[in-house]
């Protein structure tokens, strides 16, 4: 394993639209989806739009077979699976849902490369309708973040995983609003990696001085692949440099507690 835990955001990161707008629109509902988006909260729409789309008959099948066609960059699989080889920590944090992130993944073969993924409950209930549930339970609790939406707040689930690495360097990859919150909790060890001209850059340019990361911003899946694995190679490196470092130290300090050598004239 290399020191580096890769997190990565889903919509618009690993696969090149927004899952939500993608089921919705190639199910053609997109002008009740439309009705609802002032009436409540992301999460709740969706729950609501699967009821419907459920009511209207359409299957479980129906919306696996559109997320399956779901487009994605083809160098964002190979790099998965590059920084999976490099011995990496793949995690996804996603305010999608389950059941959309698992049957890409699944359908793409690269769910294996991942140890975790961090998203909104996604289930087919006994009626054979998906429903869609809040990551946090908004109802019976808030998590007192103002950044991000009521269901999902990214920087709570980062500071989870920062508790439980030890001297792990984090890169972290997203497009949102919702990806700002945790690139401010990143350290001056870790690296956010921004797409260029999405809402979280352009909340990171205006905000440069609130994060310790060190930003290096992408475009596409081809610049995607370009930066991380530059990124990771820089960062093994690093970390080899590091343990040699460690081991001349530990030379010298063996040679001093070696006895001096006796010269016989
Ligand atoms: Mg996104
Ligand atoms: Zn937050």
């Amino acid at each position: 394993m290399s020191g580096i835990v890769v997190i990565f955001d889903f919509d618009k990161t690993i696969i090149d639209i927004d899952s939500d707008n993608w089921v919705v629109d190639e199910l053609g509902a997109t002008d009740l989806f439309n009705q609802l988006l002032p009436t409540m909260p992301w999460n709740s729409i969706m729950d609501k739009m699967m009821k419907e789309l459920h009511l209207q008959g359409k299957s479980i099948e129906d919306i696996e077979e559109v997320l399956k066609r779901v487009p994605i960059h083809p160098r964002v699989v190979l790099v998965v699976k590059a920084a999976y080889a490099l011995g990496c920590d793949l995690r996804v944090l996603s305010d999608a849902n389950l059941f959309y992130i698992k049957t890409i993944l699944e359908h793409l073969e690269i769910q294996e490369c991942f140890s975790e993924i961090n998203t909104n409950p996604g289930f087919v209930d006994e009626e054979g309708k998906l429903r869609i549930l809040p990551y946090h339970d908004f109802h019976t609790f808030s998590h007192g973040c103002n950044l991000c939406p009521p269901n999902m707040c990214k920087g709570k689930i980062i500071e989870r995983i920062q508790a439980t690495l030890e001297k792990k360097r984090i890169i972290y990859l997203g497009d949102g609003a919702g990806d700002f919150c945790p690139s401010l909790k990143l350290t001056k060890e870790d690296y956010m990696m921004p797409r260029k001209d999405f809402p979280v850059w352009e909340l990171i340019c205006k905000n440069r001085h609130l994060l310790q990361a060190d930003v290096h911003e992408w475009t596409n899946g081809v610049d995607l692949e370009r930066v991380l694995i530059q990124l990771i190679t820089t960062v093994i490196s690093m970390d080899d440099d590091s343990t040699q470092l460690f081991d001349c130290k530990f030379e010298k300090i063996a040679h001093k507690v070696l006895p001096k050598p006796v010269y016989v004239p």
